[in-house]
């Protein structure tokens, strides 16, 4: 029989391979370990929700809803749905559902995947992977500084370095408006300078021209009016505070009057991590509105969403030899009877809190090896018939032999004290707890 034609995955979604998990892992697990210190609890919502929900949430006039979701008519009831581009509308919409706040502020963490069907390179994908916080309830800069020392406290747990914070204050809406129709002023009069995307925005999301990405509009949008010089005392007082906390707490940071994020329902505090290339890794910021145009009772929040694939990609490039590990003990036996005991004598090593691989399928010694040296495992277990008859195996350390890289040093051992030996010998050439 030929071979069938292959199927490819989906463009801009990726698989991540085993080799990958070693990042994967040492991230959720400094990921919870912050988590569990700033005392916020994890919520799981659906990958999919109605598309109301972030043509609301979100804003009419943004990248993601003009152009980046996945939406489509469920044939079996006509509902119309979307694969969450985010998570906060989500988050904030079951919040509402089960009354979440009813007894006070919430501190609230999610992880799990988007998908925007944006344009596929490095770094930028169809379906990827956002870690982000929700602080829900608290109205004051305190909160806002919260979420930017959790993200650095973050950096520090995964020991990655060059990130930098980048700050600005969107103040309230009608601060905004005033900055808006300034802004309108401003590129109207310049109107022959706009391309396609900022012409069609002008009216609506004007803001949205400041963050464009054409390099033909940098010097008009540098010289459009700031909307620092727009904000009044409350709006400048709150974003004085946010500066002082962040120094008190020793945090860098750089104001960039330049920085308004993508989304419609940012107010006040709005912040970035940002790497050496450029790319931002995690941003966030204060979106008191948000609750109450999803049908809440108005309470404040605030949060970032950061980019997990960046952020691996970060750790891969600090610490390129995290290198994929093996398991500790790899079995390799004569089959027939001599294959029940070996699979009894691997489970008792698994009792024992050892990580096992059994040999399966047979084949020589050789081959067996072979296939030990290539799991990676430690130490290989050598189960022979005539051994076994005198209750012994073989152990043979195949790499981190406390006699050094490549001592072929093997020894017999009872095997009624063969979980025993190993733990200790592990215990003993790297104090390994297990
Ligand atoms: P950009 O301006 O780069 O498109 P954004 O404003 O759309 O970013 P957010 O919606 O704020 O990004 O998402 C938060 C983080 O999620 C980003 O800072 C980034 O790290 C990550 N992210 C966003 N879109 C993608 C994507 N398509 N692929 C991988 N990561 C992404
Ligand atoms: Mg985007």
């Amino acid at each position: 029989m030929g071979k069938a034609e292959r199927i490819q995955g989906v463009r801009g979604m990726n698989d991540v391979l085993p080799t990958d998990e070693v990042y994967w892992d040492r991230f959720e697990e400094a990921v919870a370990t912050v988590m569990r210190g700033y005392g916020y609890r994890r919520i799981r919502t659906p990958i999919v929700e109605p598309t109301a929900l972030f043509v609301r949430g979100i804003g009419e006039v943004t990248d993601i809803v003009e152009k980046e979701m996945y939406s489509f008519t469920d044939a079996l009831n006509g509902d119309e749905l979307t694969l969450r581009p985010e998570s906060t509308a989500g988050v904030v919409r079951a919040v509402i559902e089960h009354n979440l706040l009813y007894d006070g502020p919430k501190r609230l963490w999610y992880q799990g995947p988007m998908f925007r069907h944006e344009r596929p390179q490095k770094g930028r994908y169809r379906q990827f992977n956002q870690v982000g916080v929700e602080a829900l309830g608290m109205t004051g800069p305190d909160a806002d500084v919260e979420v930017i020392l959790l993200g650095n406290r973050l950096w520090d747990e995964l020991g990655l370095g060059g990130i930098r914070l980048e700050i600005n204050s969107l103040g309230q809406a009608d601060e905004r408006n005033a900055h808006r129709a300034a802004l309108i002023a401003y590129f109207e009069e310049h109107r022959e300078q706009l391309d396609g995307d900022a012409q069609r925005r002008l009216h609506a999301n004007p803001l949205r021209i400041l963050d464009t990405k054409n390099p033909a509009m940098q010097a008009l949008v540098e010289a459009a009016p700031r909307l620092g010089d727009f904000l009044g005392p409350e709006s400048l007082a709150h974003f004085t505070e946010v500066q002082r906390l962040l120094a008190a707490n020793k945090v860098e940071f750089r104001i960039n009057p330049r920085l308004v994020r993508g989304l419609d329902y940012y107010n006040l505090t709005v912040f970035e991590w940002v790497n050496e290339d450029g790319l931002t890794l995690c941003g966030g910021g204060r979106y008191d509105p948000l609750i109450a145009m999803l049908g809440g009772n108005p309470a404040p929040a605030c949060g970032f969403a950061l980019g997990v694939e960046r952020v691996l990609e970060q750790l891969r490039r600090n610490a390129p030899d995290l290198g994929a590990t093996g398991c500790d003990v790899y079995v390799i036996h004569a089959g027939g009877a001599v294959g029940e005991v070996a699979f009894q004598t691997a489970e008792r090593l698994r009792d024992a809190g050892l990580e096992v691989i059994l040999h399966c399928g047979g084949g020589s010694f050789k081959s067996q090896f072979r296939r030990a040296d290539a799991s990676g495992a430690r130490f290989a277990v050598i189960a022979g018939e005539d051994e076994l008859a005198r209750g012994e195996v073989s152990v043979k350390w195949l790499r981190g032999s406390p006699i050094g890289e490549g001592a072929a040093r093997q020894e017999t051992v009872a095997l009624a004290a063969l979980a025993d030996w190993i733990v200790d010998a592990m215990v003993a050439s790297d104090g390994a707890d297990i």
